[in-house]
């Protein structure tokens, strides 16, 4: 297929939006003050806890939702000001994907994808046509007169992506899509959602509460708790420094952050650290040079391997004993050979 979205389409910026919904006298506090500003054609994600916000932040930009205040610029359009035909117009621009796919269960899979498309008032061989060219981009075109009940959920998601597909959309919202799947199959949605924002340039907009999902999937994340935003950055920068503690605990849902507590007090803080290393220091005979060259010794506590947005990132945990002017000067040296070196407070 050609890719019809030119880079240059599906940017998303949140001015200072903030959302209250009000029942009865109780107001409740959504969103307070969102600033983010999403590039054309990345892949954006949103973690935060149930309750964060999340999916009132998300709803917003195909104007689900309205901002109590601030606003909500897509394609430098403001979704909230817009009425009737023209946010009609707007909403086509996105597709949306859903924790419980939202099909159609008396539908087949194929008018399932065309659905849209029809109440656009495509023509319905157009719309099947159309139909038939997404499914077998989502690897299900031979499933396109099944009925979603004869589906498994990795299907269904993908049959929820090629509908939210189908109108070739700059934007793509993923609100919990693999949430109801379990780790293979999410795996496999993730690998097909890259696809999509590699081969047609579509910005990816997901929220989760999965750290595993970010890692795998976003490259760029912002982190929200009680509707604020309260960090973002590059995916790889905020696994390997993040900056606050509801950051640090999602972090560490992938890459454990310490050492048990009763562990690091028998062993005590001195010459305890955590070491990152990204790419080629992982590979560098730290452990070795360590006893050889500077004549510490080392126990090594604690040590795995991840891949966070194509870039290896390695973690150790050692203990160095050894004279004090020695403990120095292996701090001195793994601070020149590693990402980050962090002591492990006692
Ligand atoms: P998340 O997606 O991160 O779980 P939500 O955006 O669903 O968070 O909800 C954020 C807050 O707003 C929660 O306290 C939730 O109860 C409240 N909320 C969301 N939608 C509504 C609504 N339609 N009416 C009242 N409160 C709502």
């Amino acid at each position: 297929m050609v890719q019809l979205t030119a880079p240059s389409e599906g940017r998303i910026l949140f001015e200072g939006v903030s959302k209250s919904f009000q029942r009865g006298a109780a107001a409740t506090a959504a969103l307070r003050d969102v600033r983010l500003e999403i590039a054309p054609g990345t892949i954006f994600g949103v973690i935060g806890y149930s309750g964060a916000g999340k999916s009132t932040l998300i709803r917003m930009v195909n104007g689900l939702e309205k901002p109590t205040s601030g606003r909500v610029i897509v394609d430098g359009i403001d979704i909230a000001a817009l009425r009737g035909a023209r946010l009609r117009e707007a909403q086509k621009r996105t597709g949306m994907i859903f924790q419980q796919f939202n099909l159609l269960e008396t539908v087949r899979v194929r008018d399932n994808v065309a659905m849209p498309l029809r109440l656009d008032g495509v023509g319905a061989s157009a719309a099947r046509a159309r139909a038939d060219e997404v499914l077998d981009f989502v690897g299900l075109g031979a499933k396109a007169d099944s009925y979603p009940g004869e589906l498994s959920g990795g299907q269904k998601q993908r049959v929820g992506i090629a509908r939210a597909l189908a109108r070739n959309p700059k934007i793509l919202l993923a609100d919990e899509a693999t949430s109801a799947l379990d780790p293979t199959t999410t795996a496999q949605i993730i690998e097909l959602l890259r696809n999509v924002n590699r081969e047609y340039g579509t910005t990816i907009l997901v929220v989760t509460h999965e750290m595993d999902v970010i890692k795998d999937l976003a490259r760029e994340v912002a982190v929200m708790a009680d509707g604020a935003v309260v960090e973002q950055g590059p995916v790889l920068d905020t696994f390997l420094r993040p900056q606050t503690s509801i950051a640090r605990d999602f972090v560490t849902t992938v890459v454990p952050q310490g050492l048990p507590d009763r562990v690091v007090a028998h062993l005590g803080g001195e010459g305890l650290w955590r070491l990152l290393m990204v790419d080629d220091e992982v590979t560098q005979p730290l452990i070795s040079d360590l006893i050889t060259r500077i004549g510490v010794g080392v126990n090594m506590l604690h040590a795995d391997m991840t891949e966070i947005q194509d870039h290896t990132v390695g973690q150790m945990i050692v203990k160095v004993t050894g004279p004090g002017d020695r403990v120095a000067a292996a701090r001195a040296f793994l601070a020149e050979r590693v990402v980050h070196l962090e002591e492990v407070a006692a």
